[in-house]
């Protein structure tokens, strides 16, 4: 394994055991990403996003396969790995700042070297003058850039979204993707997105897998063109090929729909 990669996934199988039996949510998947990559997870409702999130996560052990992050096997939840979801869970009865900082509380590394950080962070993100404020006062499009800091303020490596836009307006969806966009490309992270949303999924990657459900696994990679993987999310969306790139992995929800099996991983 070199030292440029950030995630490496080998063979990933998980059941689900229920009073019903068990489920197969996710078979014999291998990924690998790189250093400062932007991968991105499509597929329909139920094909296995969330649990493979939570087992990179180390959140969930998976039933067969391993994970590595940085070359390092994972077997629990590491402040290496900063997990976003796409309800924010902060804290009520906590300030914005409070809120912000929980993460390094956990840790026990809440340094005021580390409340600075924080605190440059919510500047940066627009929300230095909401520092003292509670969640229900902020809207939810700040609420998720509140979400984003607290992440943000352990420095991890490796970056899960979980369809952090999903419960955003468009516009604030739209504003909050070139902000995730920027924040990790210069503070240099790996991140994996999971969205239903193929339009952000083309935006926001370098690189996108699409997954089929029954069980969950790769369906198809798409490396993207430099000249959309480059520009910020809004802008992407105006480079040349864009379009055709939506309608290739829209036809691809559809042949999953329409019951192609597409069992073989291509790349295209
Ligand atoms: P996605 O995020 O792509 O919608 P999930 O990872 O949430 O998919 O779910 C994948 C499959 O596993 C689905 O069939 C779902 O019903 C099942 N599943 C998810 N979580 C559990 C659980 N805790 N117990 C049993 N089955 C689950
Ligand atoms: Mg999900």
């Amino acid at each position: 394994m070199s030292t440029s990669t950030a995630l490496e996934l080998k063979r990933i199988s998980h059941f689900y055991v229920n009073d019903g039996g068990a489920a197969l949510a996710l078979q014999n998947l291998s990924l690998t990403v790189e250093q400062g990559e932007f991968v991105s997870l499509v597929g329909p409702s139920g094909c296995g996003k969330t649990t493979l999130l939570s087992i990179i996560a180390g959140i969930i052990l998976p039933t067969e396969g391993s994970v590595q992050v940085s070359g390092h096997r994972v077997f629990g939840p590491s402040p290496k790995v900063g997990y976003m979801l796409q309800q924010d869970y902060l804290f009520p009865w906590r300030t914005i700042e409070e809120n912000a900082v929980i993460g390094l509380e956990l840790n026990g590394t809440l340094t005021k070297e580390n409340r600075e950080y924080v605190l440059h962070l919510l500047n940066q993100f627009g929300l230095g003058a909401q520092k003292g404020k509670y969640p229900t006062e902020l809207s939810g499009g700040m609420r998720q850039r509140v979400a984003l800091v607290r992440t943000m303020a352990v420095k991890p490596d490796l970056l899960l979204l979980d369809e952090p836009f999903s419960a955003l307006d468009y516009q604030t969806k739209l504003q909050l993707e070139d902000l995730v966009f920027e924040t990790m490309k210069s503070h240099g992270k790996t991140a994996v997105l999971v969205t239903h949303d193929i339009s952000e999924a083309i935006a926001m990657s370098d690189r996108l897998i699409v997954m089929a459900p029954n069980p969950g696994r790769i369906r198809k990679e798409i490396v993207l063109p430099d000249s959309i993987a480059r520009s910020m999310p809004l802008r992407a969306r105006e480079q040349e090929g864009f379009l055709q790139l939506f309608h290739d992995v829209w036809n691809e929800f559809d042949a999953m729909e329409s019951g192609g099996a597409g069992n073989a991983v291509t790349t295209g």
